[in-house]
């Protein structure tokens, strides 16, 4: 019979020429274990995915009571379901008046194409900017403003009138016309290998986007619910979007992704042509269940509160010659090793030491480290150790 390893490389689509291939069996807390039973410390929760850890008791709960009630019913817009319904209003009470109209989508690149959808309908413009070394998703409308040039040549044509900016470089800013439809931009740059956004580079942008009646879109798909330290990252900045981006960690570990507009942004979709847009599954009243039970795990144990101090503490542990710098915001950590070779057999040397971590997908020399925001500064401190040994 042949073994799991083949059965996967036979039959689950590859999409790396060397996949991971960890058959991990549970998982529980900031652990995960494969199928020898040997116990992983995960550093990187699923690219930003279990902010609260695995097999949290109370989104069983609600994932359990919700599929006693009712799985799905019916396309996206049309029935009232409470756990949708209750988590629309929850993430409303987080944001503004600007921010209190909330779209659920399957993931995270719907939620960026369903915004593309709004700011073109919306302003009735084509063009769309985004940054180097963004990343927004794979489908085409996202693939279209993704910051690679690598990753798009094989899948040509993509959507005209996209346009690649350079990341807090205010001079570009003014590349911003009454042409441009919506701008598109992470608040901290992930899979470039973190790299943070300045307040007056954001502040900027906001002002140009006034002047010109463009929608300003704040990609928070990896950032937003807790991980840089506020729920989410533009807080730090102090500068609203007209459109956020949400999907990762707002599912709780199920597929949930959201753009979020005002009512009066959201309501074009509702005529010229009506049903603007439509998804079968998204909001699946399960998936927002689990959202909402992992929400209030964030707020109720103030998970946030403590994600600076565990961040002081991944900069005073990781110190070592071979680290050349570490960037971070709260819990999005990466260590610059400058060199891909050396950050891959490091990161191998990790997992074979019990510690799970990635790299970038733009930035394959540094190491991520973003851990479920639960982990205690014990357990942060001893895989910050093992990383060291590793080395
Ligand atoms: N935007 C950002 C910033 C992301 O990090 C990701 C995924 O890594 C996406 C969008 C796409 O999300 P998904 O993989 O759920 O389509």
């Amino acid at each position: 019979m042949k073994n799991n390893r083949q059965l996967f490389l036979n039959h689950v689509a590859q999409t790396s020429p060397a996949p991971m291939a960890l058959e991990i069996e549970r998982a529980e807390g900031i652990y995960l274990y494969d199928a020898s039973n040997k116990k992983y410390i995960d550093l990187i929760a699923g690219i930003s995915v279990c902010n609260v850890g695995h097999c949290r008791p109370e989104i069983i709960e609600a994932v359990n009571a919700q599929m006693k009630r009712h799985a799905h019913l019916m396309v996206y817009g049309e029935y009232i379901q409470y756990p949708q319904t209750k988590l629309a209003e929850e993430l409303s009470k987080l944001l503004s008046e600007k921010l209190s109209s909330v779209y659920f989508t399957n993931s995270g690149a719907e939620a960026t194409e369903g915004a593309m959808k709004l700011a073109k309908r919306v302003t009735g413009r084509t063009e769309i900017f985004s940054f180097r070394n963004a990343y927004h998703g794979s489908t085409q409308g996202a693939l279209s403003i993704m910051g690679s040039e690598d990753f798009k040549n094989s899948f040509r044509p993509l959507l005209p009138d996209t346009r690649i900016l350079e990341f807090n470089n205010e001079k570009e800013i003014e590349l911003i016309t009454k042409n441009t439809a919506a701008v598109f931009i992470e608040v901290v740059q992930a899979e470039s290998g973190v790299i943070v956004g300045t307040t007056e580079f954001f502040r900027k942008l906001r002002a140009k986007c006034d002047e010109t009646g463009t929608l300003l879109v704040f990609d928070e798909i990896q950032t937003g619910l807790g991980r840089t330290g506020k729920m989410f990252a533009f807080e730090h900045l102090n500068v609203v979007p007209d459109v956020l981006l949400l999907g990762k960690a707002l599912g709780g570990g199920l597929p949930l992704g959201a753009f979020i507009a005002s009512k009066k942004l959201m309501d074009s979709f509702t005529e010229n042509p009506v049903l603007g847009h439509i998804t079968t599954f998204g909001g699946n009243p399960v998936c927002c269940a689990a959202a909402l039970a992992s929400l209030k795990i964030i707020q109720q144990e103030k998970l946030i509160d403590s994600v600076e101090e565990k961040n002081k503490i991944i900069h005073s542990e990781l110190k070592h010659p071979f680290i050349k710098e570490i960037r971070s915001k709260g819990l999005l950590v990466a260590i610059e090793f400058g060199d891909v070779d050396l950050n891959m057999k490091i990161i191998s040397k990790c997992i074979e030491n019990g510690v799970i971590t990635d790299w970038f997908l733009f930035c394959a020399t540094a190491m991520r480290i973003a851990p479920p925001l639960t982990i205690s500064n014990a357990q942060l401190k001893e895989a910050c150790k093992i990383i060291v040994a590793s080395i």
